[in-house]
């Protein structure tokens, strides 16, 4: 199979970029037709020497379509049902986006694509062509409405998992981007401040744990369900001492009502209370986020307040310090506790004026014994 096709490379006919085109164009024909469509091509590359490889491969397929046994009518329906999107993470943050369409289609697409991104060139235009192309027809899919109408309104739903320094611009740790994997640091903090399709989930700096969620999905995450178990630690009903591994989880503001899948706007409740509520025989706020207001049927209102969580451990506090290099944070947070700890000594009447920042000496070392600050 393809002995001619090795014998017109061998005699010099045939560069092996046209090689590959015979083999790739040749090998999808039936086995009947292949042998003189095969020669067919190569007498066309000893005789059309200059065909640059796009060129002769566009030959190859137009002469391809000519010559199958089989009418194109007959290939392009059963072709047709194979239409499809694809998307393939690529390295360095990119991914490809591809549409296998039939080709009428494709084309027109890609001309209007076109048409919409030529007059965006510019001498104050510092994107070339190709790059506004694709922020053209990304900007179209995003944000498009297809031709019933369907999309109108409807935001692409992408979870984002950013970590809080990140998002705050403390730190450079990338983003997590579902179904992709992670992304620079600044496209997340872009994405988390102008980009309303985009799910953000904040997560705790320390370990990693889901501080907060958009009202996207109903279902609070493992990860926030066991945050807020440990902030509530029981049934947020005042009397009531039911342990929040026992308790539902339960919206304040009901979700259907708008109320976000949010740690403030969750909190831990027993089945009784939980359903006092749900009757609306009791009326449940959440002033802040883990202080829980339940106002009984004769209009007093009981409020419950979580205890402060477990604050960072200094030496975890301190790997993350040191990992950002923000010593002069260290630095600043230890004059701070310096002067807490004078003032709790010598009261505010003998306050001193707010110390100079002192050079890290041992003990204000990131990892130093200084109190957790949180
Ligand atoms: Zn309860």
């Amino acid at each position: 199979m393809f002995t001619g096709t090795l014998a017109a490379v061998e005699a010099g006919t045939l560069t092996r970029d046209q090689a590959e085109v015979v083999l790739d164009q040749a090998g999808t024909v039936p086995e009947e037709a292949r042998r003189a469509f095969e020669a067919e091509l190569l007498e066309l590359a000893a005789r059309v020497t200059s065909l640059t490889r796009p060129k002769f491969r566009q030959r190859a397929r137009t002469l391809r379509e000519r010559r199958h046994p089989e009418s194109i009518a007959a290939r392009r329906s059963r072709a047709e049902v194979d239409r499809r999107v694809e998307l393939r993470p690529l390295e360095d943050g990119m991914a490809w986006l591809g549409l296998r369409l039939p080709a009428e289609q494709a084309v027109a697409a890609f001309n209007r694509i076109q048409e919409l991104a030529m007059p965006l060139q510019g001498p104050r235009e510092a994107r070339t062509l190709t790059q506004l192309r694709a922020d053209v027809a990304a900007d179209l899919l995003l944000a498009g409405v297809a031709g019933c109408g369907t999309g109108a309104g409807v935001r692409a739903e992408v979870m984002l998992t950013i970590p809080a320094l990140t998002l705050l611009g403390l730190d450079e740790e990338p983003a997590e981007l579902e179904g992709y994997g992670p992304v620079p640091a600044d496209a997340a903090r872009r994405l988390a401040g102008h980009a309303p399709s985009f799910v953000r989930l904040p997560t705790d700096p320390v370990n990693g744990a889901v501080l907060a969620m958009d009202r996207k999905k109903y279902r609070p995450t493992k990860a926030m369900r066991q945050f807020l178990r440990a902030r509530d630690k029981t049934c947020t009903f005042a009397i009531c001492n039911r342990s929040a591994g026992h308790c539902e989880t339960d919206h304040t503001t009901p979700w259907a009502g708008g109320g976000p899948t949010d740690v403030a706007n969750l909190s831990c409740g027993c089945k009784k209370h939980h359903r006092f509520k749900t009757i609306g025989a009791w009326k449940l706020k959440q002033p802040a986020a883990g202080t829980a207001a339940w106002t009984s049927p004769a209009g007093l209102t009981y409020t419950t307040e979580p205890e402060p969580l477990a604050c960072t451990p200094p030496e975890h506090l301190a790997t993350v310090l040191e990992r950002l290099e923000i010593h002069d944070v260290n630095t600043r947070l230890s004059a701070l506790y310096r002067k807490q700890r004078a003032l709790r000594r010598d009261g505010p009447a003998r306050r001193a004026p707010f110390p100079p920042p002192a050079p890290p000496g041992p003990e204000d070392g990131p990892a130093g014994a200084a109190p957790c600050p949180f």
